[in-house]
């Protein structure tokens, strides 16, 4: 990809939390900075930078240290201590990072930063630097942590306090993110979700992986409170209409091994809109009898279907489902998740509601059935079904599991039913609405564009 112009100065550092929910959207922000003519340089972890399949990509990357060089998370005793050694270690190593490349001639004007790891705010700041969070979740969602963090909703919610907050639509206890609808549920994500607030007075910009048109109520609120935040999403390698530019179907860095040409190859075999493409994204783990639920649900549709389970989940399956699906199936460990939801093959996509996941789908126009597990996942399910119409929220039954006659209702009304069909054309207004705010003038570049004038004309 090459840079429309050159600035002399805006070296801009880029600094994911390490999972590739994260690294993703982050990615793509560095990307597009460079392709706006400032200096980007990605900052990964070492451990994320070890176990990364690397396609070519368009800006520099250098390492700092999580404290686990070798393993990184999985290698913490609890994520307590992995959050909180992340923030010792983190600190420091981004400090000599900023420090050496000075000295290397490249000196640092900015830092954007995930929101997760607000102490790089800090080093920023002890650099004179210019500081901006990037939020990877959705305005909603951070809307709602806000409100925790000023202690304007009481945490957990019980079931009888459906929650009405400015610039969001009524939500019940299940729309809500797990961290604040089940009791005591991951008390250091929890943490850090709402720490996202706790040192942004000393912040320049507030940026966010969403679209004006798409949350408009919720943006509104949200830079009413906060009047530097700017939209700048969806942060997605297809959505650059430029078309002097040839961009990338994918984003780059994948923790995954990708079987690729597999999923391409069975995919164009396939008719238009006949596949049920299904992904949990990076982290969600079923539980046994969800994945079982899961698999004959799919097999019950009569839909072929491209299912990712990674490695860690593959014992999950139901005995001898490979074998006994293979006419109707395929299951991957890792696939080319962009590439599959522009393929004409692909007419739904059973998904857990991954924030990245639901702006992908949104943004190339695929109808969703979300089945959301934890985190924000049930708040972009709600949003899915109920605020944008691109899709069902499959009920979960008795012990919290969605039943295999669940799934198979949700996808026979997406492939086969007449909402089904009202869907469809929500889904392409959305897709276009989310070109549009990346095309240039559109909601989302306008806003990077001021980013980018203020940050090398200040
Ligand atoms: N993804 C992918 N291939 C897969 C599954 C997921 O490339 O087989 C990508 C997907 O496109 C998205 C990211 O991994 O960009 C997952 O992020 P998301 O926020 O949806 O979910 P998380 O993994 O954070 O739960």
């Amino acid at each position: 990809m090459e840079g429309k112009r050159a600035y002399n100065r805006g070296h801009v550092l880029v600094l994911p939390y390490p999972t590739q929910g994260h690294i993703n959207p982050l990615l793509q922000v560095a990307k597009r900075l460079a392709f706006k003519g400032l200096k980007t340089t990605l900052v990964t972890t070492l451990s994320s930078w070890r176990s990364m399949y690397t396609e070519s990509i368009s800006v520099d990357v250098q390492t700092i240290s999580d404290g686990y060089d070798d393993g990184g998370f999985l290698k913490a005793e609890s994520i307590e201590a992995y959050l909180n050694r992340f923030k010792e270690v983190g600190s420091q190593t981004l400090a000599e990072l900023i420090k050496k490349q000075k000295s290397s001639g490249h000196p640092v004007d900015c830092l954007v930063y995930d929101s997760f790891l607000p102490w790089a705010l800090d080093v920023a700041k002890s650099f004179g630097l210019v500081g901006a969070p990037f939020f990877t979740q959705s305005c909603a969602v951070e809307n709602i942590y806000y409100h925790v963090h000023q202690g304007l909703l009481t945490v957990p919610m019980t079931e009888t306090t459906a929650a009405s907050l400015p610039g969001l639509p009524p939500l019940d206890i299940m729309d809500m993110p797990s961290f604040i609808s089940v009791s005591g549920s991951y008390p250091s994500y929890f943490a850090m979700v709402v720490n996202q607030f706790s040192n942004l007075e000393t912040t320049d910009w507030i940026l966010v992986n969403t679209f004006q048109e798409l949350e408009v109520e919720e943006v509104d609120w949200m830079t009413r409170r906060w009047p530097l935040l700017r939209t700048i999403g969806p942060t997605i390698p297809s959505m650059y209409m430029d078309k002097r530019v040839t961009y990338d179907m994918d984003y780059g860095l994948n923790l995954f091994k990708s079987d690729g040409s597999a999923c391409l190859n069975w995919l164009n075999k396939r008719a238009a809109g006949s596949v049920v493409y299904v992904s949990f994204g990076s982290l969600a783990a079923l539980e046994v009898e969800q994945m079982e639920e899961l698999g004959w649900g799919l097999r019950r549709t009569n839909s072929h279907f491209l299912w990712v389970v990674r490695s860690s989940e593959v014992d999950k399956l139901p005995n001898k489902f490979i074998e006994e699906t293979s006419d109707k199936g395929l299951i991957v460990a890792w696939s080319p998740q962009l590439e599959v939801l522009a393929h004409q093959a692909v007419g739904c996509f059973v998904t857990h509601c991954g924030w990245n996941s639901t702006l992908e789908a949104v943004s190339l126009g695929v109808p969703m059935v979300g089945i959301p597990q934890w985190t924000d996942q049930p708040t972009n399910a709600k949003y899915v079904e109920d605020v944008w119409e691109v899709g069902l929220r499959a009920r979960p039954g008795e012990k919290g599991i969605v039943c295999r006659e669940e799934v198979e209702r949700c996808v026979r009304e997406i492939m086969e039913g007449e909402r089904g069909e009202q869907i469809r054309k929500n889904a392409i207004k959305w897709r276009n609405l989310a070109k549009e705010a990346m095309d240039e003038g559109g909601s989302s570049d306008k806003n990077l564009d001021e980013f980018v004038a203020k940050l090398v004309f200040k």
